[in-house]
């Protein structure tokens, strides 16, 4: 079979979906010569606002999403809750990088995990949970009980401590289809980033330690202080993934470590991930260049960390001390441009490198 050509500088990426992933996938394909056009329903996309376009329609729109795709040399996507039915009318048209597979998995938890275990991936006790027989049968107590679908940083999800707490946390999520996970005792949490070229190849970033609240990422310590056993799988765990796949792009997988010395896949993501920001003032190449170069088939880029580094996110207003992160010569401040500071809402991250 023909090995498909690079995608020269010059050449156009088609971006679905207009948030900060996008806006600094748009930034990093820029400082090589490649301009992106975003796809996004919203009046005001941040990534539409750094890149040479942006298509404002809805995911349904077959026929935007056709003269979108006729603008574009390849598509990538930057959240996983892209209709799988979009991704296909692009497909028609252009490559469509990592493709409909990842998603389909992403986009259900319980796809999630049987896709982890098919890949060898262990996963922490879990149960579908669909009916009150279910509950009624419920093992993996006490635990998280989570929507199947649409869940993300940490909304869609409730801690349950016994049978009565499940049912009425089934009821609270509107007694949708959910899995209850067993609640993990962990040491900690982390991640591991893959990239995957066209040619099958694959380079995972250095990983950190994760430290979330509220199901909400807060920082990201790099490099990871995990024993080089626990390390291994951990990047094991995301190369396989990565495989599994057959992605052509990133791939994220967010694991536990628990304190019995297991790593647990959690979630994944096909996608830059938030606990990779680091990588862009801390790394030789950052995720988003990583993408950029899996995405138009060129060779990936070296993954070594330049400085021990700390990501933090800004969220809701504590964006409003910008002046503060400006003034601190240890921190590299990144604001998404977003117009309005929600609570919960991510409106920024700074990177702390030493002095
Ligand atoms: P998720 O949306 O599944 O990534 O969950 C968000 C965060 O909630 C995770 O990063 C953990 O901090 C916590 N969490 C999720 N599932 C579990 C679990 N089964 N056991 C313990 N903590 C969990």
């Amino acid at each position: 079979m023909a090995v498909p050509q690079p995608l020269a500088p010059g050449s156009t990426i088609g971006i679905l979906g207009g948030g900060q992933l996008g806006r600094m996938t748009a930034l990093a394909a820029a400082r090589l010569g490649y301009r992106c056009i975003v796809y996004a329903p919203e009046a005001h996309a941040i990534g539409g606002d750094v890149a040479a376009g942006h298509v404002r329609a809805p995911f349904e729109d077959t026929d935007a999403l056709a003269h979108f795709a006729g603008q574009v040399d390849v598509i990538t996507y930057e959240f996983e809750n892209v209709p799988e039915a979009t991704v296909e009318a692009c497909l028609r048209h252009r490559p469509v990088r990592p493709g409909v597979k990842p998603i389909h998995i992403a986009q259900h938890r319980l796809r999630e995990k049987a896709f982890f275990a098919s890949v060898g991936l262990e996963t922490a006790a879990y149960r579908a949970i669909a009916s009150e027989a279910d509950i009624a049968a419920a093992t993996a107590l006490p635990g998280i009980l989570k929507t199947c679908t649409e869940g993300y940083d940490g909304k869609g999800q409730v801690r349950v401590a016994d049978r009565a707490a499940l049912a009425a946390g089934w009821d609270k999520l509107g007694r949708r289809d959910c899995i209850l996970e067993a609640l993990v005792d962990f040491a900690c949490e982390t991640s591991a980033i893959v990239a995957r070229g066209l040619d099958g190849q694959t380079r995972c970033f250095p990983t950190g330690i994760n430290v979330h609240r509220d199901g909400i990422l807060r920082t990201t310590t790099v490099p990871s202080t995990l024993p080089p056993d626990l390390q291994a799988t951990v990047e094991r765990y995301g190369v396989e993934l990565a495989h599994g796949l057959d992605l052509v792009g990133l791939v994220a997988l967010e694991m536990f470590v628990t304190r019995d010395g297991h790593v647990l896949a959690n979630e994944m993501a096909p996608r830059p991930h938030n606990s990779g920001h680091w990588t862009i003032d801390a790394c030789a190449t950052s995720q988003f260049e990583q993408l950029v170069r899996a995405v138009c088939g060129l060779p990936l880029g070296p993954v070594e960390v330049l400085a021990p580094s700390r990501m933090e996110n800004l969220i809701g207003d504590e964006a409003d001390g910008w002046l503060g992160y400006l003034a601190d010569p240890t921190a590299r401040l990144h604001l998404y441009g977003k117009a309005e500071a929600r609570p919960g809402r991510k409106m920024g991250h700074v990177t702390f490198l030493p002095a």
